[in-house]
């Protein structure tokens, strides 16, 4: 183990590589080229996981560096694909299902995925109004589950987290709550005995963090995550199928497994979201089921997420397998169901050809 595990996360944060000059610099790129994509999606990439992008390359280099291809837009691909603002009751609120609720409680993170399916906000300073928030929560009985997103909610202080859930946690019809990160893959030092202790009073509190290759479960990840799971806390994971990342089914084979070993119950594979900005990383979704057709039953059912796609237009996601695959029209879309047995249209091509022509 490195010696990063005694390294203050805040000192790793403040010496991130965020300008294109200081990301050229440690990587031996062209300064011009990254600056072009950072001025409009910013970039960070703190120095714990710049050493896995040295070390590794490709798969983590993807997640990481801006890429020209992220600035190719197509008309139907909207930066809000899945329509997370029309169903925001209050700044920072999406309410999307009858009884969970996401607040985005941070613009911030330890690393600005490349592939982030919210890059329309994240690294611009977007708040989420507090009082407001917590005052919807009250007035909505229906609300059972709490899930703190952003951005990252563990780029909040200790006690501002200790704050905020204490406050969720008075309002009776909560019953649970899950903070969605990806601290225990890119900045492991977060998760520190401190930060454990105060979340384990807010049981039943569940962790979903964000893994996508095997490289990424080092001695630091390891160890991140068992804290987390002594202290009783379940810890997910939901990860990416991202082309020129893990797009092969013996690696997701490897992160699985690899994630049960540290205790990391595998919740989700998604399809990068058809939104703006992610261009680089979609596949067509027939590529994407026949790589996950290699995974499900071939290893322990206990490692092996579903597989799902986020409908745009804010129909919620939905599951994929390898019995159910509707046939496409001309321009790549195909029908899918929601939970509520609504019709919505999907872009089964990584690049559908036009808008939806299906009716
Ligand atoms: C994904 C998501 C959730 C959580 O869904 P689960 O399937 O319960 O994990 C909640 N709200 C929104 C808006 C979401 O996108
Ligand atoms: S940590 Fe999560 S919210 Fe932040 S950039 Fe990565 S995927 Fe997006």
């Amino acid at each position: 183990m490195s010696s990063f595990l005694h390294t203050k996360w805040q000192h790793l944060l403040r010496d991130s590589a965020e300008t294109p000059e200081s990301i050229a610099a440690a990587l031996n790129l062209d300064a011009g080229k990254l600056q072009k994509v950072t001025d409009r999606y910013p970039a960070r990439i703190n120095p714990y996981y710049m050493n896995l992008v040295k070390k590794y390359g490709k798969p983590l280099f993807r997640q990481a560096v801006p890429c020209e291809e992220e600035l190719e837009d197509l008309p139907w691909l909207f930066p809000d694909g899945l329509c997370e603002e029309k169903q925001s009751p209050v700044r920072g609120v999406f309410h999307r299902y009858p009884d969970r609720v996401i607040l985005a409680v941070s613009s911030e993170c330890a690393l600005f995925c490349r592939h982030c399916m919210r890059k329309r906000d994240v690294g611009k300073k977007k708040f989420f109004d507090r009082e407001a928030a917590l005052a919807y929560l009250e007035n909505h009985e229906e609300i059972k589950d709490v899930i703190l997103s952003g951005g990252d909610p563990f780029m909040l202080s200790d006690d501002c987290l200790h704050e905020l859930l204490s406050a969720l946690r008075r309002i009776p019809h909560v019953e649970t709550l899950r903070i969605h990160t990806r601290m225990p893959c890119t900045l492991p030092q977060r998760i520190t005995p401190e930060l454990v202790s105060m979340l384990r009073c807010h049981a039943p509190l569940f962790i979903n963090t964000h893994f996508n290759h095997p490289y990424e479960i080092t001695g630091e990840s390891a160890f991140a995550c068992g804290l987390l799971v002594d202290a009783g806390i379940p810890v997910g994971c939901q990860s990416v199928l991202l082309r020129g990342v893990n797009d092969n089914s013996q690696i997701l084979k490897d992160l699985f497994r690899g994630l049960l070993r540290i205790r990391v119950k595998p919740y989700y594979l998604h399809h990068p979201d058809p939104v703006a900005g992610i261009l680089p990383f979609r596949m067509d979704l027939a590529e994407g089921l026949g790589i996950y057709s290699k995974i499900l039953g071939h290893i322990s059912g206990m490692a092996v997420p579903p597989y799902m796609v986020d409908l745009p237009g804010g129909g919620g996601k939905t599951a994929l397998s390898r019995n159910c695959f509707p046939e496409a029209d001309a321009n790549g879309w195909i029908r899918l169901k929601n939970f509520e047995e609504k019709q919505y249209f999907y872009p089964a091509l990584a690049r559908p050809l036009g808008p939806a022509i299906l009716s």
